[in-house]
């Protein structure tokens, strides 16, 4: 079984059922199909392709740089060393990147990378990824892909009535319960193995460049199941989203690539600003990037300052980025002429499930990869470009021991139902949309990309609050997507603070104004 259907559980599931065709592989998600962080990608992947220039050295060393101490060297080494021919996989399953004339790849260059490594497809790689894989499964004819059905929880020995805490040694997963949202109903559905791809977490913050799907479900069903979650205060924000005066939720992106092809970022007075804290300016890592902007916007007192396009070439710029082109018309912005208001939104989650190098998480049978989960790859602050390729490695390595041994596994068919009794309708929605809101206030005022003690004890007692109520709410209310969304964006807020707490240094995206320098002590924080 596949939770999700971005490219680590899509990437996934066609291998396994390449290996097993008389094996039933079904993915779950929790809208359509499609409507994933991956399809919202839009720089590209970053992968070694171009020997003269480049190497898996250097590649290895910004995804170093970037980590801030905290990578695990081993899985830097992995994840950039299979990168080619997992990107080889994604191309023969049909995704195209862009080429010039001669027939070889387009490189794009972002913030932190060294030389010139992105594929890309124009400013939609994503879109492009996700159509193809969408594809592919099909034309798989033992892939199951189910949409709308929302998976509340994974079924461990708790569901049997065992006692199950953090130090249970030996936590199994035997599938999950899911909400059906065409029938209404919570299912069980039993599995060998399970695979959670269920994405990031965006939505925990106020503004954020993910889709609305992006609520941290894996992140927090395994915590409850008593997995380990690792590293959660990494939390990165894009420097530049569109910004749009009284705009909520999901925020447009601008790439990085389009400073990587000579933005530049410029205050109100349109004094262009990076040089003062970087001397890589524009191309500087996002972390660095974001905390400028933050800064100048707190300086001059905006919400936003401006990415200048203008000196850049309207064909050159519509070649690259005909999307970003065509969303910044359609709100009255010509890039030939004017600057585009940007500001820093959650982007990408660098922590989530612990797993180790073949995907495993804490729980037996249970794997996870993508964004949900925190292989040691990106450390303290993820390089561009990184995650799509991560997702691709992982998701092969979680083939390759997810098939080794399901031989040996058998379902567990003594799994009680779910009980629903003593549940019924909520009576106020505003119960739930307000506590959501409140929620992502405490987590863009307090724990944003700036971080103190006082805030974080605020943020916590805040939270706890919320959480009790929600707890209340759950106990007695038949479930619906808001309410297990709300829950689960309570549960992520908590491990984000909690990580943050633990973490008494300034390290990669955690930045405590408290303890402004890194400690010698580096470590991983799980919980
Ligand atoms: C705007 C934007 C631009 C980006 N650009 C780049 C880039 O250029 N390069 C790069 O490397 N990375 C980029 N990223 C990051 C990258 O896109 C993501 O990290 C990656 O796509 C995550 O893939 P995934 O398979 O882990 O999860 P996703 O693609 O997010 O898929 C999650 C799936 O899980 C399902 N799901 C979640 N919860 C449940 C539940 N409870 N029940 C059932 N199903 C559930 C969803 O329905 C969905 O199918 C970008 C991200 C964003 C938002």
């Amino acid at each position: 079984m596949v939770i999700g259907s971005g490219i680590a559980g899509l990437s996934y599931a066609l291998k396994v059922a390449e290996k097993f065709p008389d094996k039933k592989i079904i993915i779950l998600t929790k809208t359509s199909a499609d409507e994933t962080n991956t399809k919202y990608a839009q720089g590209g992947v970053a992968v070694v392709n171009d020997p003269e220039h480049d190497s898996f050295e250097k590649h290895i060393e910004d995804t170093l740089i970037a980590g801030d101490g905290l990578c695990n060297e081993r899985i830097v080494e992995i994840v950039v060393k299979e990168g080619p021919d997992r990107v080889n996989e994604v191309i023969a399953w049909g995704a195209k990147f862009d080429k010039d004339q001669e027939g070889d790849f387009k490189l794009g260059k972002e913030g932190g990378h060294s030389a010139f490594r992105i594929l890309h497809h124009k400013d939609i790689t994503g879109k492009e990824i996700e159509r193809a894989l969408l594809a592919a499964i099909s034309r798989s004819s033992n892939i199951q892909l189910i949409n709308h059905c929302f998976v509340v929880d994974i079924i461990t020995q708790h569901h049997l009535g065992y006692l199950v805490t953090k130090s249970t040694p030996d936590i199994e997963c035997y599938g999950v319960y899911v909400l059906n949202l065409q029938t209404n109903t919570i299912e069980k559905i039993l599995a060998k193995t399970t695979l959670v791809a269920t994405g990031g977490n965006g939505q925990v913050y106020r503004t954020t460049t993910n889709p609305s799907i992006a609520t941290g479900d894996g992140v927090a069903m395994v915590y409850r199941a008593k997995g380990r979650i690792e590293n959660m205060e990494f939390i990165q924000f894009h420097p530049t989203a569109l910004y749009e005066a009284g705009v909520r939720g999901q925020a447009f992106l601008i790439t990085e690539a389009v400073r990587g092809d000579g933005g530049i970022l410029r205050n109100r007075n349109g004094e262009a600003f990076m040089e003062k804290y970087d001397s890589r300016k524009d191309l500087a890592p996002r972390d660095i990037v974001a905390r400028a902007i933050d800064s100048e916007m707190k300086r001059t007192g905006t919400e936003n300052v401006y990415l200048d396009c203008r000196h850049m070439g309207k064909e050159k710029f519509l070649e690259h980025f005909p999307n970003i082109y065509e969303k910044c018309l359609s709100i009255g912005i010509d890039i030939a002429k004017d600057m585009i208001p940007v500001a820093p939104a959650a982007h990408y989650s660098c922590g989530g499930i612990k797993t180790d190098e073949w995907g495993r998480s804490s729980i037996i049978n249970l794997y996870a990869c993508g964004e949900c989960a925190s292989t040691g790859l990106h450390g303290a602050n993820r390089l561009a470009s990184n995650s799509l390729l991560e997702a691709i490695v992982f998701a092969h390595r979680c083939y390759i021991d997810a098939t080794e041994t399901i031989q040996s596994i058998s379902l567990k068919e003594t799994i009680p139902d779910w009980n629903a009794r003593g549940t019924s309708r909520p009576k106020e929605m505003i119960l739930i949309t307000q506590s959501l809101k409140e929620l992502q206030l405490v987590m863009s005022d307090y724990i944003g990309i700036v971080r103190n003690d006082i805030r974080l004890q605020r943020a916590m007692r805040r939270i706890d609050l919320l959480w009790e109520e929600t707890e209340q709410l759950y106990q007695t209310s038949t479930l619906s997507p808001q309410l297990l969304e709300l829950r689960n964006l309570i549960s992520v807020g908590y491990l984000i603070v909690k990580g943050a707490t633990f973490r008494k240094e300034s390290r990669g995206l955690h930045y405590n104004t408290d303890y402004p320098d890194k400690s010698d002590l580096v470590q991983n924080i799980v919980l």
